[in-house]
């Protein structure tokens, strides 16, 4: 087996020498102006030590990388009464898609895309107040990842808010079809709060652990649930480029519009890797590109 360290030297190196980053997000003011020529990777394995390269104390937005929490927090609460309001089935659609909202009535078809966290962060607001849902969301994050040094970026949270019309209209739509218990304001308020969560990649790839399944890793939710929320990751995670990640990457991951993603080799691996480009699909570039071989050469494929 290759040495871990050194895939990783060079995975940081090829990013360097690239002279394709892809697009940054220009959907959020705040995400339009982060220079896309960035490039982190952190991997901890089952033994707990982290390896990493690159700009890895470096904090960016998660986005939708938070949808794997809320999504674990939200099966804790209300368990499989979940499944009743969101589906389980990759999208085949942009990740903000309406049309498809529209024509299946309301129900998302799974809880990564964002009508479907929307839906999921309704449930973890249930009736309290959106700080109180917030403060279990972080706790979750900060105790999964063992840093109390974890902070949701309060102007990015705004810039959404002020920018978020197509959530705006997701949030309505599944109001219309009485898929909300809350208003739109208040569940999205808390949804573009914990999208706004900032971590470098070292803290994300901490934060995936529980994800791993390995002795001496934390455990936060039971060995059933992991293997679902990785079923959930591999077949939803990355959107409409869901299956060109599997086929390419071949191991369950979850991508934020900020350039992240979380990848996890089951028993073996959390992996965090951030560079702000973005590909067709709005998932990072040359994040992809750098799972694709590391995968191939540390043989981690699922498959
Ligand atoms: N907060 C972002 C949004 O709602 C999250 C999207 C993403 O990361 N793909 O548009």
């Amino acid at each position: 087996m290759p040495d871990l360290d050194s895939v990783l030297q060079k995975l940081d190196r090829d990013a360097r020498a690239a002279a394709d980053w892809g697009q940054v997000a220009s959907y959020i003011p705040q995400l339009a102006g982060v220079d896309p020529a960035q490039f982190a990777i952190s991997v901890v394995t089952a033994d707990g030590r982290l390896h990493q390269a690159g700009d890895t104390h470096v904090p960016f937005s998660v986005q939708s990388i938070t949808k794997v929490f809320t999504l674990a927090i939200t099966l804790g609460r209300a368990g499989d009464q979940l499944w009743t309001r969101v589906g389980r089935e990759p999208s085949g659609r942009a990740f903000n898609s309406i049309v498809q909202l529209e024509q299946e009535n309301g129900r998302p078809r799974n809880p990564f895309i964002n009508a479907g966290a929307i839906v999921t962060t309704d449930a973890v607001l249930g009736r309290r107040a959106p700080r109180e849902a917030l403060a279990e969301i972080i706790r979750f994050v900060r105790t999964a990842a063992g840093s109390e040094d974890i902070h949701i970026n309060e102007t990015v949270a705004a810039s959404e808010t002020d920018f978020g019309h197509r959530n705006f209209a997701l949030a309505h739509f599944l109001a219309a079809h009485d898929n909300l218990t809350n208003s739109p304001e208040k569940v999205l308020g808390t949804y573009f709060h914990h999208c706004a969560i900032e971590m470098t990649t070292a803290q994300l790839a901490m934060a995936g652990r529980f994800l791993v399944h390995a002795p001496g890793l934390p455990r936060l939710v039971s060995p059933r649930r992991i293997r679902r929320l990785n079923a959930m990751m591999l077949t939803c995670g990355h959107y409409d480029g869901s299956g060109d990640f599997a086929y390419r990457v071949g191991i369950p991951g979850k991508s934020g519009v900020g350039g992240g993603i979380l990848a996890i080799v089951p028993h073996t691996a959390a992996i965090a890797v951030w560079s702000p480009g973005l590909n067709r699909y709005g998932n990072s570039h040359r994040g992809t590109e750098a799972l694709a071989e590391l995968t191939t050469r540390m043989d981690w494929s699922i498959f």
